[in-house]
Parts: structure tokens; C-alpha cells; sequence
């Protein structure tokens, strides 16, 4: 039986969605946002009700240990050579990058469970790579959306207290992640970038959804991140679908000398296809974005979907061999591994497109959402006048 003490995360205070400001600076109007909702241009993603309950009544899961012990030891670099990348694998879509100068966590999850009740929903089969205590100086957190697997409240309270991190996630996240006590936010629209000392960061498109309880889907953005080091770039696609959005990343972004894409949680297709890409299609999306490296991410610690354990890896297995991609080339780590990756060093950190977002910002008040558009800057403004001033 459930108490009221179970509904940790289930409701949380209405917040009023921040408008996108125009992706699209020539028409003015954004072509991911309504002025209530985000969505995926052109594709139907995200669940209805009916499909949920089509999933419950045909679910057929394959089963998955209780419980395995990770067999790699993290051993995360104390420094890092410009033109190189490590890589430790913690768990699920969890990774610790390490560029040159900078320490970066992506989604990070230590939780027990990825679900808004506390003994409900499901649970971590094996521990985290590299325990909380033994993780480096923590620089940047990257919440690529506010599903339970990628946004775990508790864990971005320990990072904030131990480390203090800049927290960078998508439009509408920030509300959530300053009333938990984070206090360095800030919030991008697709293709914003953010300066970081050592870096530069795009929020990027993603095919996805997003929301923490059964109503209210979609009041937040949902993306990844592309981060341009001195000598290194990374791109984290966080959790997506698969999309046309890899061809854009590339030819804005590029070169990507490692990129971490999702494998897992795909099954079965007609529910999953539009949220989560399977192996075959992360293959695709590595040689769409021109990466000289791709990770296998979101796979391995929480049964979120029907495949089994070792599905996704079988199955990167055989499309590697389909596409004649080298098993180097896009890689599964051990969770708990350590690895470097040696780029082509092309990499530069450039300054943010401010005048761009400064454009934007004017088109946008020019054309007939000025009521819309001066209320996100408002509220939302702090973020913008930082990127551009930085
Ligand atoms: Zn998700």
C-alpha cells in the first residue's frame, strides 16, 4: 500500500511554461513550441492513453538478473591533454566526461529506483561505476530532460552541496531545478549555446517528451548537448528517438570526435520507436553526425522497456557488422570503465553566436507574440543576457 510519503516527485507546484523564443528567426515563430507546449517538428512522439494502456496489457518482458556486480574499476584522468576525451561509464546514461580543463556529468542518476514513488518502479540491478564519494571536482552537469532516469532530484542536491556545478538543461527545467536548491542554472532553446571557460556548449534538438507525473506532458524542453573544447568536441544526444536532427547537429556543429548515443529501451518498436532509438538506428546517427567515436548510453542498470539485459549490446553488435562500422568506432563501455579517446584535435572553443541571439530577440519582438516573447525574456532573461555577455 502506497503513502502519501511514497509521492515524492509526483506533484510539484504548477509552473508556467516558458515560451520559446523563436527557433526560427525569419518567421518568427518557433517550430518546437505552441506558447503552452513543446513538441517534435513534424513527428508524433511522447505516449497517449491509449497506447499506455496497449503496452500494459501486451507487455511481454524479458527477465533481467536482480542483481550484478560491476567487473571495471573507474579510474577517472587527473588531467586531461588537449585533444583527448575520458570517458567513465556510471551507469545508464550516466558518464563522467573529461575534457581538457573541464569535468562534466551527464544526467546523472545514483538513485535506487528512476520513478516518482519510493518503493515502486525500477530498480538499479548493479551499482554505480564510480561511487558518488570517489567522483573529481565536478564542473558542469548536463540535464538533458525531466524523465526520472536522466533528472534524479537527489542526486543533483548531493552535487550541488559537494561541488557546486553549473547546471545547464533545457527551457522550462530551470523552475524545478532552483526550487530543489540549485542555485547556478541556466536554461537554453534548441541551438543556444552557453560559454563556459573551457568550453562551449549547444543545447541540440532531440525526438523526445518530457514530464514527471501523469499530467502535464511537455511543458519542458527536452535535448542534448554539444561541447566544443579546446581540441575536443562531445556530443551527449541524451535520449532520443531517431531523427532527422543528426544531419542538422552535423553540419552546425561539427567535427563530433565522440559522440554518446543511446541503444536502450526500445522495445517494443511501436511504442518505443518514436522515443528511442534502437541500436541499429544509433548506428545510423553515427555516421549521419560524422563521429569519429560513438558511446553506448542508456543501457544496462534499469529494465525501462521489454528487451533483455544484453539485448542492446547483441544487437550493436550485428548492425555494427551490417554497417561496417569497427566495434572501436562506436564503442560499449563496462559499466565502471575508464576510456580515452584520442581526437583529431580540430576542436576550438569559439565565442557564443551572441549577435544571433540578440537577432532572434529582436525579430521575435517585432512580430505578433511581442506579449509572449516580452514575458519570456522577462522571466527567462537573466539566462539570455548572460550567454551574450559572457
Ligand atoms: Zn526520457
Amino acid at each position: 500500500m502506497l503513502s502519501t510519503s511514497d509521492m515524492t516527485e509526483l506533484t510539484w507546484p504548477d509552473v508556467p511554461p516558458l515560451e520559446a523564443i523563436d527557433a526560427d528567426a525569419a518567421s518568427g515563430r518557433s517550430d518546437h513550441f505552441d506558447g503552452r507546449s513543446f513538441f517534435n517538428p513534424g513527428v508524433r512522439a511522447g505516449r497517449g492513453w491509449l497506447d499506455l494502456l496497449r503496452a500494459a496489457l501486451t507487455a511481454r518482458p524479458r527477465p533481467w538478473p536482480r542483481f550484478i556486480e560491476n567487473s571495471a574499476r573507474a579510474a577517472p584522468a587527473t588531467e586531461v591533454s588537449v585533444g583527448n576525451v575520458v570517458l567513465t561509464f556510471i551507469n545508464h546514461i550516466t558518464f563522467l566526461i573529461q575534457l581538457r580543463g573541464l569535468n562534466i556529468l551527464t544526467d546523472p542518476v545514483y538513485a535506487e529506483r528512476v520513478s516518482p514513488l519510493r518503493h515502486v518502479g525500477p530498480r538499479r540491478v548493479r551499482p554505480p561505476g564510480l561511487p558518488f564519494a570517489e567522483l573529481p571536482r565536478i564542473d558542469v552537469v548536463l540535464v538533458s530532460h525531466d524523465h526520472y532516469d536522466h533528472l534524479d532530484v537527489e542526486t543533483l542536491r548531493r552535487l550541488e552541496a559537494v561541488h557546486h556545478p553549473r547546471f545547464l538543461t533545457g527551457l522550462g527545467n530551470g523552475a524545478l531545478l532552483r526550487r530543489i536548491g540549485l542555485r547556478d542554472v541556466h536554461e537554453s532553446d534548441w541551438w543556444q549555446q552557453t560559454a563556459l571557460p573551457a568550453a562551449t556548449v549547444t543545447f541540440t534538438p532531440a525526438q523526445h517528451w518530457s514530464g514527471r507525473g501523469l499530467l502535464r506532458c511537455n511543458r519542458t524542453l527536452w535535448g542534448g548537448f554539444h561541447v566544443r573544447g579546446e581540441g575536443a568536441a562531445v556530443y551527449f544526444a541524451g535520449d532520443t528517438g531517431y531523427c532527422r536532427h543528426f544531419q542538422d547537429i552535423r553540419r552546425r556543429l561539427a567535427p563530433i570526435d565522440v559522440a554518446l548515443l543511446p541503444i536502450g529501451a526500445y522495445a517494443p518498436r511501436w511504442y518505443e520507436a518514436p522515443n528511442h532509438m534502437n541500436p541499429e538506428e544509433a548506428v545510423r546517427a553515427h555516421l549521419e553526425l560524422g563521429a569519429r567515436f560513438s558511446v553506448a548510453t542508456h543501457f544496462g542498470c534499469f529494465r525501462l522497456s521489454e528487451e533483455g539485459i544484453d539485448e542492446p549490446l547483441q544487437e550493436l553488435a550485428a548492425a555494427r557488422l551490417v554497417h561496417g562500422v569497427q566495434a572501436s568506432a562506436f564503442a560499449a563501455l563496462e559499466t565502471g570503465e575508464t576510456r580515452q579517446f584520442e581526437t583529431t584535435g580540430q576542436s576550438q572553443v569559439q565565442p557564443v553566436r551572441a549577435a544571433s541571439v540578440a537577432r532572434q530577440l529582436g525579430d521575435a519582438l517585432e512580430g505578433r507574440r511581442v506579449r509572449v516573447v516580452k514575458r519570456a525574456v522577462e522571466t527567462i532573461g537573466g539566462e539570455r543576457a548572460g550567454v551574450a555577455a559572457v
